[in-house]
């Protein structure tokens, strides 16, 4: 059974309470016409993502918003998995930020957990789980593979992108014009297998 489809002005809520993923997805649903609302605008909590997978955070925070809203609901769950650390920080990305969410201290975790490694390969997973009002979820899963750099570099993006040169470029996430990592980016990927499987482009 395929996934189902959201056709133009259905209401769909964007399950995130982080700002820059949530900027990041109103850039990509706009050319559908869907009207997008925040779960935070609808007074929506978080629930605490107790999953260890993507896939199982993803659709935790997605069903939530789904049955609190009664309407559709997509989530994404999202992280930096390094090879040298068997995929740390992975589920645990936002974690290593801290409290308040400070990546400059995450950034250096990192790079202090590397401790001098050769094999600096990361890549950045995004799972979208997109929850409907009875209970199913269709899961969609994007990579963006690269190298991680020390010192980081620009102030574009959000979180770890400083420190992450995507494969075929030499800028950090950080230096590129957003506009570019929205085409290249692991969020871009996993929307483009969402946006195949359940929005219809405008006429
Ligand atoms: P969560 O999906 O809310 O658990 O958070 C995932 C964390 O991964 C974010 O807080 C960011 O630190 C990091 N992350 C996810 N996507 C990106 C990205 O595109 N650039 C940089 N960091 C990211």
């Amino acid at each position: 059974m395929g996934a189902g489809r959201l056709t133009a002005g259905t209401r769909l809520v964007v399950a995130t309470h982080n700002k820059g993923k949530l900027a990041e997805m109103a850039d990509l649903l706009r050319p559908y016409g869907l009207d997008c609302v925040s779960a935070g605008s609808l007074g929506v909590a978080e629930p605490d993502e107790t999953g260890t997978t993507f896939e199982a955070n993803a659709a935790l925070k997605a069903r939530h918003t789904a049955a609190a809203t009664g309407l559709p609901s997509l989530a994404d769950d999202s992280g930096m998995c390094v090879d040298a650390l068997d995929g740390d920080p992975g589920v645990y990305t936002a974690n290593w930020a801290g409290p308040k969410r400070d990546f400059s201290r995450a950034m250096r975790m990192v790079e202090a957990a590397l401790d001098g490694a050769k094999d600096r390969r990361a890549r950045f997973v995004s799972v979208l789980a997109l929850a409907w009002p009875d209970g199913r979820v269709d899961i969609f899963r994007g990579e963006a593979p690269g190298t991680l750099v020390w010192p980081p570099r620009g102030a574009n993006g959000f979180g770890y992108d400083p420190m992450f040169v995507p494969d075929g470029h030499a800028v950090t996430f950080g230096e590129m014009d957003p506009a570019l990592k929205h085409t290249i980016s692991h969020r871009a990927v996993a929307f483009a297998k969402f946006r195949a499987a359940c929005l219809d482009a405008r006429a």
